[in-house]
Protein backbone atom coordinates (compact mmCIF):
# COMPACT_ATOMS: atom_id res chain seq x y z
CA UNK A 1 0.00 0.00 0.00
CA UNK A 2 2.97 2.40 0.42
CA UNK A 3 3.17 5.43 -1.89
CA UNK A 4 -0.88 4.96 -1.84
CA UNK A 5 -3.33 7.09 -0.46
CA UNK A 6 -5.24 6.84 2.94
CA UNK A 7 -8.50 4.42 2.86
CA UNK A 8 -10.40 5.47 5.64
CA UNK A 9 -12.67 2.39 7.19
CA UNK A 10 -14.84 2.43 10.02
CA UNK A 11 -16.21 -1.07 10.53
CA UNK A 12 -14.26 -4.36 11.66
CA UNK A 13 -15.50 -6.16 8.32
CA UNK A 14 -13.94 -3.23 6.47
CA UNK A 15 -10.28 -3.25 8.27
CA UNK A 16 -10.17 -6.98 7.97
CA UNK A 17 -10.86 -6.69 4.23
CA UNK A 18 -8.78 -4.13 3.92
CA UNK A 19 -5.96 -6.34 5.20
CA UNK A 20 -6.53 -9.36 3.85
CA UNK A 21 -4.17 -8.85 0.61
CA UNK A 22 -0.80 -8.01 3.35
CA UNK A 23 -1.26 -11.12 5.30
CA UNK A 24 0.40 -13.78 3.21
CA UNK A 25 3.77 -12.42 2.63
CA UNK A 26 3.89 -8.54 4.73
CA UNK A 27 3.62 -7.83 7.99
CA UNK A 28 1.05 -5.13 10.07
CA UNK A 29 1.52 -2.82 12.05
CA UNK A 30 -1.11 -0.71 14.21
CA UNK A 31 -0.96 2.34 16.20
CA UNK A 32 -4.04 3.10 18.59
CA UNK A 33 -4.57 6.05 19.45
CA UNK A 34 -8.00 8.43 20.49
CA UNK A 35 -7.38 10.92 17.85
CA UNK A 36 -6.44 14.99 18.05
CA UNK A 37 -3.61 13.96 16.58
CA UNK A 38 -0.05 15.73 17.39
CA UNK A 39 3.19 14.72 16.66
CA UNK A 40 3.55 12.43 19.68
CA UNK A 41 0.99 10.26 17.80
CA UNK A 42 2.62 10.85 14.29
CA UNK A 43 5.94 9.70 15.57
CA UNK A 44 4.27 6.35 16.21
CA UNK A 45 3.11 6.01 12.98
CA UNK A 46 6.79 6.65 11.35
CA UNK A 47 7.81 4.60 13.44
CA UNK A 48 5.19 1.82 12.26
CA UNK A 49 5.64 2.32 8.50
CA UNK A 50 10.10 1.89 9.00
CA UNK A 51 9.55 -1.34 10.17
CA UNK A 52 6.15 -2.62 8.20
CA UNK A 53 3.92 -2.91 4.68
CA UNK A 54 1.25 -1.45 6.19
CA UNK A 55 0.18 0.95 8.54
CA UNK A 56 -3.28 0.99 10.21
CA UNK A 57 -3.86 4.15 12.55
CA UNK A 58 -7.01 3.64 14.83
CA UNK A 59 -9.03 6.44 16.44
CA UNK A 60 -11.18 5.37 18.92
CA UNK A 61 -12.39 7.80 22.43
CA UNK A 62 -12.49 4.48 23.90
CA UNK A 63 -15.82 5.71 26.31
CA UNK A 64 -14.75 2.64 29.13
CA UNK A 65 -11.35 4.25 30.18
CA UNK A 66 -12.94 7.66 31.37
CA UNK A 67 -13.47 7.43 34.95
CA UNK A 68 -14.23 10.78 34.73
CA UNK A 69 -17.73 11.61 32.16
CA UNK A 70 -16.54 15.07 31.79
CA UNK A 71 -12.92 14.29 31.20
CA UNK A 72 -14.79 12.34 28.38
CA UNK A 73 -16.98 15.19 26.84
CA UNK A 74 -14.15 17.44 27.05
CA UNK A 75 -11.74 14.99 24.99
CA UNK A 76 -10.42 17.12 21.79
CA UNK A 77 -12.22 15.43 18.42
CA UNK A 78 -11.09 16.58 15.03
CA UNK A 79 -11.54 13.74 12.60
CA UNK A 80 -10.72 15.80 9.39
CA UNK A 81 -7.50 17.47 10.70
CA UNK A 82 -6.86 13.98 12.32
CA UNK A 83 -7.06 12.28 8.64
CA UNK A 84 -4.80 14.35 6.98
CA UNK A 85 -2.06 14.45 9.58
CA UNK A 86 -2.66 10.86 9.34
CA UNK A 87 -2.07 10.53 5.82
CA UNK A 88 0.90 12.84 6.45
CA UNK A 89 2.89 10.56 8.54
CA UNK A 90 2.09 7.61 5.92
CA UNK A 91 -0.50 5.92 7.48
CA UNK A 92 -2.46 3.27 5.07
CA UNK A 93 -6.00 2.58 6.97
CA UNK A 94 -7.29 5.13 9.18
CA UNK A 95 -9.67 3.11 11.23
CA UNK A 96 -12.15 4.78 13.17
CA UNK A 97 -14.66 2.60 14.28
CA UNK A 98 -18.06 3.83 16.17
CA UNK A 99 -18.85 2.93 19.96
CA UNK A 100 -21.63 0.86 18.60
CA UNK A 101 -19.01 -0.97 16.46
CA UNK A 102 -16.76 -1.54 19.22
CA UNK A 103 -19.21 -2.53 21.94
CA UNK A 104 -22.30 -3.98 20.02
CA UNK A 105 -25.72 -5.00 21.38
CA UNK A 106 -24.93 -8.24 23.76
CA UNK A 107 -21.37 -7.13 24.33
CA UNK A 108 -20.21 -8.43 27.65
CA UNK A 109 -16.23 -9.20 27.81
CA UNK A 110 -13.90 -7.50 30.02
CA UNK A 111 -10.01 -8.05 30.55
CA UNK A 112 -8.54 -7.53 33.44
CA UNK A 113 -5.17 -7.57 34.60
CA UNK A 114 -4.67 -7.93 38.53
CA UNK A 115 -1.85 -7.05 41.19
CA UNK A 116 0.35 -4.07 41.71
CA UNK A 117 1.34 -3.15 37.83
CA UNK A 118 -2.43 -1.81 37.11
CA UNK A 119 -3.37 -0.76 41.10
CA UNK A 120 -0.61 1.83 41.52
CA UNK A 121 -0.33 5.43 39.99
CA UNK A 122 -2.85 6.09 37.13
CA UNK A 123 -4.82 2.97 38.64
CA UNK A 124 -4.86 4.60 41.71
CA UNK A 125 -5.81 7.50 41.06
CA UNK A 126 -8.12 6.75 38.00
CA UNK A 127 -9.55 3.58 39.50
CA UNK A 128 -9.07 -0.37 38.36
CA UNK A 129 -11.41 0.51 35.67
CA UNK A 130 -9.50 2.82 33.49
CA UNK A 131 -6.92 0.03 33.01
CA UNK A 132 -9.63 -2.48 32.55
CA UNK A 133 -11.02 -0.26 29.79
CA UNK A 134 -7.47 -0.12 27.97
CA UNK A 135 -6.87 -4.21 28.58
CA UNK A 136 -10.33 -4.37 27.02
CA UNK A 137 -10.40 -2.06 24.52
CA UNK A 138 -6.76 -3.01 23.27
CA UNK A 139 -7.42 -6.91 23.31
CA UNK A 140 -9.70 -5.92 20.78
CA UNK A 141 -8.12 -4.20 18.80
CA UNK A 142 -5.49 -6.38 18.90
CA UNK A 143 -8.28 -8.81 17.31
CA UNK A 144 -9.45 -7.03 15.09
CA UNK A 145 -5.73 -5.59 13.13
CA UNK A 146 -4.02 -8.56 14.01
CA UNK A 147 -0.66 -6.95 13.74
CA UNK A 148 2.44 -8.18 14.07
CA UNK A 149 3.51 -4.95 16.06
CA UNK A 150 1.45 -2.27 17.84
CA UNK A 151 2.97 1.01 19.10
CA UNK A 152 2.30 2.81 22.09
CA UNK A 153 4.41 5.93 23.28
CA UNK A 154 6.66 6.29 26.87
CA UNK A 155 4.39 9.11 27.11
CA UNK A 156 1.90 6.51 29.32
CA UNK A 157 5.02 4.29 30.31
CA UNK A 158 2.49 2.56 32.92
CA UNK A 159 0.17 2.23 30.09
CA UNK A 160 2.78 0.62 27.55
CA UNK A 161 3.95 -1.66 30.34
CA UNK A 162 -0.09 -3.15 30.96
CA UNK A 163 -0.24 -3.88 27.13
CA UNK A 164 3.18 -5.90 27.51
CA UNK A 165 1.75 -7.88 30.39
CA UNK A 166 -1.29 -8.06 28.86
CA UNK A 167 0.32 -9.49 25.11
CA UNK A 168 2.32 -11.91 27.30
CA UNK A 169 -0.45 -13.29 29.94
CA UNK A 170 -2.55 -13.61 26.99
CA UNK A 171 -0.23 -15.11 24.29
CA UNK A 172 -0.85 -12.57 21.95
CA UNK A 173 1.31 -12.57 19.05
CA UNK A 174 1.93 -8.83 18.69
CA UNK A 175 5.22 -7.63 19.31
CA UNK A 176 4.71 -4.16 21.23
CA UNK A 177 7.09 -1.43 20.53
CA UNK A 178 7.82 1.57 22.83
CA UNK A 179 8.09 4.96 21.27
CA UNK A 180 10.28 7.58 23.64
CA UNK A 181 7.93 10.80 24.63
CA UNK A 182 7.54 13.93 22.09
CA UNK A 183 8.38 16.78 23.39
CA UNK A 184 7.19 20.68 22.89
CA UNK A 185 10.51 22.71 22.77
CA UNK A 186 10.18 23.59 26.52
CA UNK A 187 10.11 20.16 27.16
CA UNK A 188 6.23 20.09 27.59
CA UNK A 189 5.34 15.97 26.54
CA UNK A 190 3.02 16.20 23.85
CA UNK A 191 -0.59 15.29 24.68
CA UNK A 192 -4.18 15.83 22.87
CA UNK A 193 -5.21 17.93 26.39
CA UNK A 194 -2.38 20.41 25.61
CA UNK A 195 -4.93 22.18 23.55
CA UNK A 196 -7.39 22.46 26.50
CA UNK A 197 -4.60 24.69 28.69
CA UNK A 198 -5.00 28.48 28.81
CA UNK A 199 -1.86 30.31 27.90
CA UNK A 200 -0.62 30.79 31.66
CA UNK A 201 -1.36 27.23 32.29
CA UNK A 202 0.29 26.45 29.06
CA UNK A 203 3.57 28.18 30.40
CA UNK A 204 3.22 27.09 33.99
CA UNK A 205 3.09 23.38 32.34
CA UNK A 206 6.86 23.17 31.12
CA UNK A 207 7.14 22.87 35.38
CA UNK A 208 6.08 19.30 35.39
CA UNK A 209 8.95 18.25 32.88
CA UNK A 210 11.45 20.62 34.49
CA UNK A 211 10.75 18.71 37.23
CA UNK A 212 11.72 15.67 35.63
CA UNK A 213 14.97 16.89 34.59
CA UNK A 214 15.84 18.20 37.59
CA UNK A 215 15.33 14.76 38.82
CA UNK A 216 17.43 13.34 36.36
CA UNK A 217 19.94 16.08 37.30
CA UNK A 218 20.12 15.08 40.84
CA UNK A 219 20.70 11.28 39.89
CA UNK A 220 23.57 12.19 37.65
CA UNK A 221 25.02 14.43 40.15
CA UNK A 222 25.63 10.60 42.18
CA UNK A 223 22.23 10.78 43.87
CA UNK A 224 20.71 6.85 44.73
CA UNK A 225 17.84 8.05 47.59
CA UNK A 226 14.39 8.24 46.31
CA UNK A 227 13.45 11.20 49.05
CA UNK A 228 16.34 13.34 47.59
CA UNK A 229 15.64 12.30 43.78
CA UNK A 230 12.00 13.23 44.69
CA UNK A 231 12.65 16.10 46.45
CA UNK A 232 14.41 17.64 43.29
CA UNK A 233 11.56 17.19 41.33
CA UNK A 234 8.48 18.60 43.75
CA UNK A 235 10.60 21.24 44.46
CA UNK A 236 10.58 22.82 41.19
CA UNK A 237 6.53 21.96 40.40
CA UNK A 238 6.05 23.76 44.01
CA UNK A 239 8.17 26.57 42.75
CA UNK A 240 5.07 27.11 40.27
CA UNK A 241 2.65 25.99 42.61
CA UNK A 242 2.00 22.84 41.50
CA UNK A 243 0.81 19.98 43.67
CA UNK A 244 1.37 16.73 41.78
CA UNK A 245 -1.75 14.19 42.00
CA UNK A 246 1.36 11.46 42.25
CA UNK A 247 5.38 12.10 42.27
CA UNK A 248 6.87 8.51 42.56
CA UNK A 249 9.93 6.71 41.65
CA UNK A 250 9.12 3.35 40.33
CA UNK A 251 11.03 0.32 38.95
CA UNK A 252 10.31 0.43 35.05
CA UNK A 253 9.58 -3.78 35.30
CA UNK A 254 6.97 -4.05 38.09
CA UNK A 255 5.97 -0.05 39.20
CA UNK A 256 6.51 -0.73 42.67
CA UNK A 257 8.50 1.88 44.66
CA UNK A 258 12.12 2.05 44.55
CA UNK A 259 13.73 3.71 47.37
CA UNK A 260 17.28 3.39 46.78
CA UNK A 261 17.87 3.54 42.68
CA UNK A 262 20.69 0.51 41.72
CA UNK A 263 21.09 -0.66 38.29
CA UNK A 264 17.57 -1.55 37.71
CA UNK A 265 16.02 0.51 35.07
CA UNK A 266 13.37 2.80 37.24
CA UNK A 267 11.19 5.59 36.17
CA UNK A 268 10.04 8.79 37.69
CA UNK A 269 6.49 9.33 36.69
CA UNK A 270 4.49 12.55 37.78
CA UNK A 271 0.43 13.57 37.49
CA UNK A 272 -0.81 17.18 38.01
CA UNK A 273 -3.58 18.86 37.28
CA UNK A 274 -3.19 22.14 35.38
CA UNK A 275 -6.37 25.04 35.35
CA UNK A 276 -8.27 21.35 35.33
CA UNK A 277 -5.97 19.36 32.80
CA UNK A 278 -4.79 16.42 33.81
CA UNK A 279 -1.83 16.18 32.43
CA UNK A 280 1.10 13.15 33.29
CA UNK A 281 4.57 12.80 32.31
CA UNK A 282 7.66 10.39 33.41
CA UNK A 283 10.95 10.13 32.39
CA UNK A 284 13.41 6.90 32.34
CA UNK A 285 15.91 6.80 35.20
CA UNK A 286 19.20 4.36 34.36
CA UNK A 287 21.65 5.17 37.04
CA UNK A 288 25.12 4.09 35.61
CA UNK A 289 26.55 0.98 36.94
CA UNK A 290 29.12 1.60 39.83
CA UNK A 291 32.66 1.89 38.14
CA UNK A 292 34.85 -1.27 38.64
CA UNK A 293 37.46 -1.66 41.26
P1 LIG B 1 -3.72 8.78 23.11
O1 LIG B 1 -4.35 9.24 21.83
O2 LIG B 1 -3.40 9.88 24.07
O3 LIG B 1 -4.44 7.61 23.73
O4 LIG B 1 -2.29 8.22 22.70
C1 LIG B 1 -2.16 7.22 21.72
C2 LIG B 1 -0.76 6.70 21.75
O5 LIG B 1 0.15 7.77 21.49
C3 LIG B 1 -0.38 6.12 23.12
O6 LIG B 1 0.40 4.96 22.94
C4 LIG B 1 0.42 7.24 23.74
O7 LIG B 1 1.36 6.80 24.70
C5 LIG B 1 1.12 7.80 22.52
N1 LIG B 1 1.54 9.18 22.78
C6 LIG B 1 0.78 10.19 23.25
N2 LIG B 1 1.52 11.30 23.42
C7 LIG B 1 2.79 10.98 23.06
C8 LIG B 1 4.03 11.69 23.03
N3 LIG B 1 4.12 12.97 23.41
N4 LIG B 1 5.12 11.04 22.60
C9 LIG B 1 5.05 9.73 22.21
N5 LIG B 1 3.91 9.01 22.21
C10 LIG B 1 2.80 9.61 22.64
Amino acid sequence: MAGRSMNIVRTVADLRAALRPYRAGGSVALVPTMGALHQGHLELARRAKADSDVVVMSIFVNPTQFNDPADLNAYPRDERADAELAASAGVDLLFMPSAAEVYPPGFSATVQLHGPLVETLEGARRGVGHFQGVTTVVSKLLGMAQPDRAYFGQKDAQQARVVRALVADLNIATQIVTVPTVREADGLAMSSRNRRLNPQDRERAAAVSAALRAAVAAVEAGERKATAVLRAAADVLAGRGIEPEYLALVDAETFGPVSTLRTDPAILAVAADIGGTRLIDNTPIQPPAPAQS
